[in-house]
């Protein structure tokens, strides 16, 4: 029996990887404003990119249960330059799920994940395509350049969820890394294969392995709108992340009652010191309350992190679909399928 996995079929420096082409996932959610724009960029760089690199790209919209007229303009967006794909979700699933709706319609080889809001500059793509096809990197990310726009207490957040789910890990995720990166072909089959439903792509990206690169950008404003991500969903996304990803939290749980016991221990032992020594009794009210309100407050924290955990078991136990698809169109490039009529069959 075997129990890994080799993609090694799918080599990234092969002619074939670049042959099958680039599909971009861009998961929108009430990105109406900004969309014909963002389509429009997309366009010009796919056109570089088919000059420069004789790349081949699509563009794979998921709708995420959007509230404005989001799927409308998604629908009427023009394939002119590039394949069109709108895949319109049965709700809001959340961008993880989103994501993977996205990866699970790529048609072509390698993968990108972009945001719908402007904030991921396409020009910026053409250097991660670079990364790919010339450098031979199966997973090119990017990163933050700096935080000097966010408050220190947020930084400092930040430094401690990465410090967490980092600790004892063997494949570190990086820091500062977001969701705007570039997989290729082999890299894009391991993601598909891992089974887990409860997802959080910035680490699995980085726990398949493969040769990856870094690349540094400053975050362009967003064109319209707001985030979705205020500081209550970021905190539930971190515990999300954590608890699908990592034992970390537990480790601490248990690090956390061995050292609580110990200091009970030797606090013990001093008294039983004391009372041997003096002969006097320790006054014990305010120890003893100290002592069970430290004991109450910690076990109640354990519990609820284990609960966590139990959570994320009977999600995946109950093994719901990730996403529903409410709807699927799209539109074939004619310049792209005259182009290219023989390859695009090798592709599906
Ligand atoms: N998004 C989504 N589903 C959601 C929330 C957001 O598909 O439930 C998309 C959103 O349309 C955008 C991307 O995920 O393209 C990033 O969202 P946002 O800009 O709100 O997050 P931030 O850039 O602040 O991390
Ligand atoms: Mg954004």
């Amino acid at each position: 029996m075997i129990l890994g996995s080799d993609v090694s079929n799918l080599s990234t420096t092969a002619a074939t990887a670049v042959a099958r082409g680039l599909s971009i996932v861009v998961p929108v959610y009430n990105e109406a404003a900004g969309l014909p724009v963002l389509h429009q960029r997309l366009g010009a760089l796919a056109t570089r990119l088919r000059q420069r690199f004789g790349l081949a790209c699509e563009v794979v919209y998921v709708d995420d249960g959007s509230e404005d007229t989001t799927l409308a303009i998604a629908r009427g967006l023009a394939a002119d330059v590039l394949d069109v794909q709108v895949v319109s979700l049965s709700r809001n699933f959340g961008k993880e799920a989103a994501l993977m709706a996205g990866l699970d319609h790529a048609r072509r080889g390698a993968v990108m994940f972009m945001d719908g809001d402007g904030q991921h500059p396409p020009d910026l793509v053409e250097k991660l395509v670079d990364h790919w096809i010339n450098g031979g990197y199966d997973v090119v990310y990017t990163a933050k350049a700096n935080r000097d726009n966010e408050t220190f207490l947020r930084r400092l957040a930040v430094r401690g969820f990465y410090a967490l789910i980092n600790w004892g890990a063997r494949q570190k995720i990086p820091e500062d890394a977001g969701d705007f990166r570039l997989l290729s072909p082999r890299a894009v089959a391991a993601l598909k294969q891992l089974p887990e439903r409860n997802r959080f792509f910035k680490g699995l990206a980085s726990w398949i392995g493969f040769r990856q690169i870094r690349v540094d950008y400053e975050p362009a404003p967003r064109t319209h709108g707001v985030t979705t991500f205020n500081v209550m969903r970021l905190l539930g996304l971190s515990i999300e992340g954590l608890t699908s990803f990592s034992v970390a939290p537990l480790r601490f749980a248990s690090l956390l009652g061995v050292l609580l016991a110990s200091v009970a221990f030797l606090f013990g032992l001093s008294i039983v010191w004391e009372v041997w020594t003096t002969g006097k009794q320790v006054p014990g009210y305010p120890s003893l309350v100290v002592g069970l309100m430290t004991i109450g407050g910690v076990q109640l924290i354990m519990i609820g992190i284990v609960g966590e955990y139990i959570g994320k078991i009977l999600s995946e136990l109950k093994a719901r679909p990730i996403y529903f698809v409410a709807e699927h169109s799209e539109k074939r490039c004619e310049a792209e399928a005259a182009a290219s009529p023989g390859e695009r069959t090798a592709a599906e």
